[in-house]
Parts: structure tokens; C-alpha cells; sequence
């Protein structure tokens, strides 16, 4: 696949134009893979945010008035663009990702997923109606759309983390401001290009680039935007809730994990190994749902240890369809999690394999870490407890299922948990007893499907969920419209 062609600078889109930020200033934005600069991305700040959210106020009453059907046939033709542009979008988001290209073209798979269950909810969009204590009375309630929804994203699946608040959020009839990832520009800036050219009406949806406390806390501080939907680190999502909080506007949290993925004496241990590599390390670990805490039992453990060790120095890290994993995002994000590696060291944490950077001619001048596999953590230790965001998982020996659960709960967050078992016994129990949003049997801690609800609970989320119809909660007030009639005017 070429390089795809990015403009000189990827610029913002606000009421329907590519728009260049107001005072003119740009930032880098490097190639993963290669370190090298791969574009320059307009620098926003709240001068921008501000035209964007009046672009938007501007676009709703239109976009509102019109019908749910409507609303899903542009959003489906949407969809349509993204479908016939999937190797465009593929190679854009591998470039700036530094995913592989059948890795991104995965990911474009299930944005376009998104995108039709959502446009079909415009033929759905239900309420419901209810009798009255009172005669000749009755009730429904309707769906109604807030206003401008604000829309912030991680950068570890640009087009899905997209598609995964847009399509709701428009579906719904509100309009929307997109605080593009700063990791991810030129995907959100050809989202906007392909759903613009597919006939979403201007302002209906306007794209800001930029960094977040310049572009994004512009957006959350901004009294007309009615909904906030956050997913990035629980740092930062604690700050969103705070300040949205504070005008009451509704906010919706996907936040960090530490995912635990049990393994008990009786599951099946090459299967089991498989999902912790695809868990721990797909995407190089930049999951909220990556599986960074894998607690093995006692009478399994030295086995599934040398099992893992062995299989993880067989993966190859590269940015090509035959490489496992790719880099991470930037070179501060390399930083941190090499200099959380160390610091667990140094606390007594052993590193089994991995633990550094890929200096290698091949690899010296990308963002690549070393597959890494960490034990003797203790279940408090700072490696244990945060998120990283890394190639790093973490081994725990328990000795049965009371401790691993116990252990799987010792967590500030709950998003994902999975459990491999051959015991319908053990995997039922482990699912109504783990402190999570979502539990797995027998697979790995991360992948959802449009119309699963996912979200989590403690320091992992505020309790909403998207996508699936709970998506539509976020996106929506209820109406209850009270009717009554009197028969005698028959
Ligand atoms: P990550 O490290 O995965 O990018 P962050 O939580 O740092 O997670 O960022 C997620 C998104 O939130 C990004 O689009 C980022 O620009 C944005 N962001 C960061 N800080 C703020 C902030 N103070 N207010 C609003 N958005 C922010």
C-alpha cells in the first residue's frame, strides 16, 4: 500500500470547509514507525473550538427537525463512503498509528459496523407508551436530542473510536464537535472529508485538531455543549467530569483499564496463551481493554509462564501485515511505560522477557518496545494498579479461584475480566462476581461488537455505556407526552 497523500497541513472542518486554525499555528505529527514527520496538524484553541461550536449550534435545528430515517440514510451513505474508501482510510490510519495495514483495515471493518447499526436506529428510536391512573389518559415517551454533543478521542483506534461516538451522536439529531486525537489527525480529518462528500449537511459535524488542554478543555468548558463523550485516561476524564460536572452538562466516561485474564488449573493452556499475547500486546497494549494483569494458578503457573515467555520471543514487532505488533504513538508514551517498567524493577518486580526499547537498525527510529512480561509485582505496586498503555502484562501466581477473583478485583479499575476455564461452574461465578463492565469466557479482555454495550465500573467509567441502543441514553433526553381525551367530544 502507498503512503497516502496528506495535505500540507490537515486542517480542521467547521461548518462544512477545511479550516486552518485562527492564529495559523501548526504542530508535528511524526510517523510511529519511522519517527520521521509524517504531516503538520492545525494547532487549535478555543478561538477555533468556539467556531466550531457555533458551526454547530448553528447547524441543529435543521439536523434536529429532521426525521430519524433521514438522519440514518445520510448517516448509511456515510457509512457506504467509508466502506468504498476502507483502503484509503486503512493506509492513513496505519501511517499515523503505525498499526499494520490489515490492522487498520480491521479496525475500518468495525467502524463500518458501527455505522450501519447506527443508521438503522433511525427507523427504531423507540419509546414507549404507558397507561395513565386516570381515565382517558395515556403516555409516550420520546427521544430528543440534546444539542451539541463534544466528542473526545484516544488515538489507538482512530476510525473506530470515531465511528463509535459520531454515528450515535448524529443519529440521535444532535450536532457534534470532534476533538480529533492528537495522535490520530489526518483519520479524523478524512472522516470528516468522506461524511461531508456523502451529503451530511455543513456544521452538522465540525473536526478540531490540536492538543487537549488547548483544544479539548476549550470544548468541555463551553456552556452550550449539552453532552460531553470522553474515552482517554481516567486522569483526564476525572478533570472532563469535573468541569462538565459543574454546569450539569451530561458526560460520558470510557475510561482506563487493568485488565485481569485468569488462568485456571483445568483451561486449556495454548488457547489461553494465545489470548493473553492478542490481549496484552495487539496494538502494542494501547487498549483500554488490553489484558495487563494475568493471573495464573499455582498448580499451572511455571508451565503457562515458560509457555508465554516462549511464544512472546517469537512475536515480531513491526509495522508490516507479517509483524504482531506495531509502536506506540509518540515517543513520550515510549518513555513512560520504559520508565514504568523500571521503576517496577526497582521495586522487586523480575522482568521475564522484553523490558526495553527495539534499538535495532530496524526498528531504532520508531516508537517500538519489546514485547514484556513482568512477575513478582505485588498486587499494590504501581505497575499492578495503572494503566499503561504498553506492551507490558504482568504474571500473578494465586493458588485457587477465591484468591484469583479476589486478586482480579484488587483493582482501582473494572472494565474488562476474562476467565479461561474448562468449569461452567467457575466461568459463571467469575462473571456475576468480577468488579467489571464486561466478562469473558475462554477469549481475551478486549473486542466488542456494535450493539454490545461496553463500559466499565470504578475508575474505568461513570456507569454509561456505548455503543449498542444504551449509546442512544447517552445521545438522547426522554420526553413523556401526557395525552388526554374526553369521549363525550367523540
Ligand atoms: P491518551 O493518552 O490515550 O491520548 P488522554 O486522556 O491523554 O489519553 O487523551 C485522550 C483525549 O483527550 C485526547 O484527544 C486528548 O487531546 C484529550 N485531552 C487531554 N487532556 C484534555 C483536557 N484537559 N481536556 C479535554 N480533553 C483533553
Amino acid at each position: 500500500m502507498n503512503q497516502p497523500d496528506f495535505p500540507e497541513v490537515i486542517p480542521n472542518w467547521i461548518d462544512g470547509c477545511e479550516v486552518k486554525s485562527s492564529a495559523g499555528e501548526t504542530f508535528d505529527k511524526l510517523s510511529p514507525a519511522t519517527g520521521k514527520e509524517l504531516c503538520r496538524v492545525a494547532r487549535s484553541r478555543s478561538a477555533d473550538v468556539a467556531q466550531a461550536i457555533e458551526a454547530a449550534m448553528k447547524a441543529f435545528p435543521a439536523w434536529s427537525l429532521q426525521t430519524p430515517v433521514v438522519r440514518g440514510e445520510i448517516l448509511m451513505a456515510v457509512t457506504r463512503a467509508i466502506g468504498q474508501h476502507q483502503n484509503d482510510i486503512a493506509a492513513i490510519a496505519a501511517a499515523e498509528t503505525g498499526m499494520s495495514f490489515n490492522a487498520a483495515s480491521a479496525e475500518t471493518d468495525a467502524a463500518i459496523a458501527q455505522g450501519k447499526f447506527m443508521a438503522g436506529e433511525g427507523r427504531r428510536l423507540y419509546g414507549r407508551t404507558t397507561t395513565s391512573a386516570v381515565p382517558n389518559k395515556w403516555a409516550m415517551t420520546v427521544r430528543e436530542p440534546l444539542g451539541v454533543a463534544g466528542l473526545i478521542i484516544a488515538a489507538n483506534t482512530p476510525i473506530a473510536n470515531i465511528a463509535w461516538k459520531v454515528f450515535p451522536a448524529l443519529v440521535c439529531g444532535n450536532t457534534a464537535v470532534l476533538k480529533a486525537a492528537e495522535g490520530a489527525p489526518a483519520t479524523a480529518w478524512f472522516f470528516g472529508k468522506l461524511a461531508r462528500a456523502a451529503g451530511l449537511p455543513p456544521g452538522v459535524l465540525n473536526i478540531v485538531q490540536g492538543f487537549g488542554p488547548e483544544a479539548g478543555a476549550p470544548l468541555v468548558a463551553d456552556p452550550r455543549v449539552a453532552v460531553l463523550s470522553f474515552t482517554g485516561s481516567t486522569t483526564v476524564g476525572r478533570e472532563i467530569a469535573r468541569t462538565a460536572g459543574s454546569r450539569l452538562a451530561r458526560v460520558s466516561l470510557e475510561l482506563g483499564g487493568k485488565n485481569p485474564l485468569v488462568v485456571c488449573d483445568d483451561a486449556d493452556l495454548d488457547p489461553a496463551a494465545t489470548w493473553v499475547l492478542r490481549s496484552a500486546f495487539s496494538n502494542a497494549g494501547q487498549r483500554c481493554a488490553a489484558g495487563s494483569r494475568i493471573i495464573v494458578f499455582d498448580a499451572v503457573y511455571d508451565r503457562f509462564r515458560d509457555l508465554l515467555i516462549e511464544r512472546t520471543r517469537r512475536l515480531k514487532v513491526g509495522p508490516g501485515n507479517d509483524d504482531d505488533f506495531g509502536p506506540v504513538i509518540n515517543a513520550g508514551q515510549l518513555d513512560a511505560v520504559l520508565a514504568a517498567v523500571e521503576r517496577a524493577r526497582q521495586a522487586g518486580a523480575s522482568v521475564l522477557t522484553g523490558g526495553h526499547r527495539l534499538d535495532d537498525p530496524a526498528h531504532a527510529s520508531g516508537f517500538y518496545m519489546a514485547p514484556t512480561i513482568i512477575e513478582h509485582a505485588s498486587p499494590d505496586a504501581e505497575i499492578s494498579v495503572s494503566e499503561l498503555f504498553g506492551p507490558v502484562t504482568c504474571l500473578y501466581r494465586v493458588p485457587d479461584f477465591s484468591e484469583a477473583l479476589r486478586r482480579a478485583n484488587q483493582s482501582p479499575y473494572g472494565l474488562t475480566a476474562c476467565i479461561h476455564t474448562r468449569s461452567v461452574h467457575r466461568a459463571l461465578e467469575f462473571t456475576r462476581r468480577v468488579q467489571a463492565g464486561v466478562a469473558v469466557v475462554n477469549a481475551g479482555t478486549f473486542g466488542s461488537e456494535p450493539h454490545w454495550p461496553f463500559g466499565g465500573v470504578k475508575f474505568s467509567g461513570n456507569g454509561t455505556r456505548e455503543p449498542g441502543t444504551e449509546a442512544l441514553d447517552v445521545y438522547s433526553n426522554l420526553k413523556n407526552i401526557i395525552l388526554t381525551f374526553d369521549p363525550n367530544h367523540v
